[in-house]
């Protein structure tokens, strides 16, 4: 998998590909797919929600360039597989995930496989962790139709976000948000289309 779909498609980071390589990407996909787990391709997890394809998990992980003091927020946990990739790159991740079963069992599976660095909370994502925060990287792995204005404020000046925007099932955009003291970088990564994030009940 690292060879053949992240080194080939020009991902060399020898941390994030070790990272990529150390988690068991089976163990966060439910029994039925596990023949395939390894393959190009996102899975479903239940819940009509999705583990995302492995090259996008490096890419994302890759382009918030996560350093071992870091501390991380993660929106839309789903399996824990993304944060599972993080928990061996920086000091502490935290992951909020809408659909509470889900939450719960990726957190059961987090513990279970020894990540005893990520906190999973069943939450609204719009809201960010402020509890936890200043952060220094924060990925989005659901796609809202513009950047939830309490997530760059939950991010440390010098900090990264990575987020899928656009409307919902249709043609969204990955962006990197550098956020400096004159105020927000914007780049444009990738065309992408990830499941929407949905409003939630504005509880946390
Ligand atoms: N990062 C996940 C993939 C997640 S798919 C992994 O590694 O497996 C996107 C997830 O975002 C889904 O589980 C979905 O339920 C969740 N989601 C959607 N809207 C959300 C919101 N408003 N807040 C938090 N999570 C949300």
């Amino acid at each position: 998998m690292v060879r053949d779909q992240l080194v080939a498609r020009g991902l060399r980071d020898p941390r994030v590909l070790a990272a990529m390589g150390r988690v068991p990407r089976h163990a966060f996909v439910p029994e039925a797919q596990r023949s395939l787990a390894y393959e190009d391709t996102p899975l479903p997890i239940g819940y009509g929600q999705t583990i995302s394809q492995p090259f996008i998990v490096a890419l994302m992980t890759l382009a918030v360039d996560p350093r071992p003091g870091d501390r991380v927020l993660e929106i839309g946990t789903g399996s824990g597989y993304q944060a599972a990739v993080l928990s061996g790159l920086v000091a502490e991740v935290y992951s909020v995930e809408i659909v509470e079963p889900l939450a719960r069992r990726a957190e059961a599976d987090l513990r279970r496989l020894g990540y005893a660095n990520v906190r999973v909370r069943a939450g609204d994502g719009h809201l960010g962790w402020p509890e936890a925060a200043p952060f220094d990287a924060i990925l989005v792995t659901c796609a809202p139709d513009q950047v939830p204005r309490p997530l760059v404020d939950q991010l440390k000046v010098g900090g990264r976000m990575i987020i899928p925007v656009g409307p919902a099932w249709g043609a969204q955009d990955l962006i990197l948000l550098r956020r400096t003291p004159a105020g927000l970088e914007r780049q444009s990564i990738l065309p992408v289309r990830f499941v929407p994030m949905v409003k939630g009940t504005g509880k946390p």
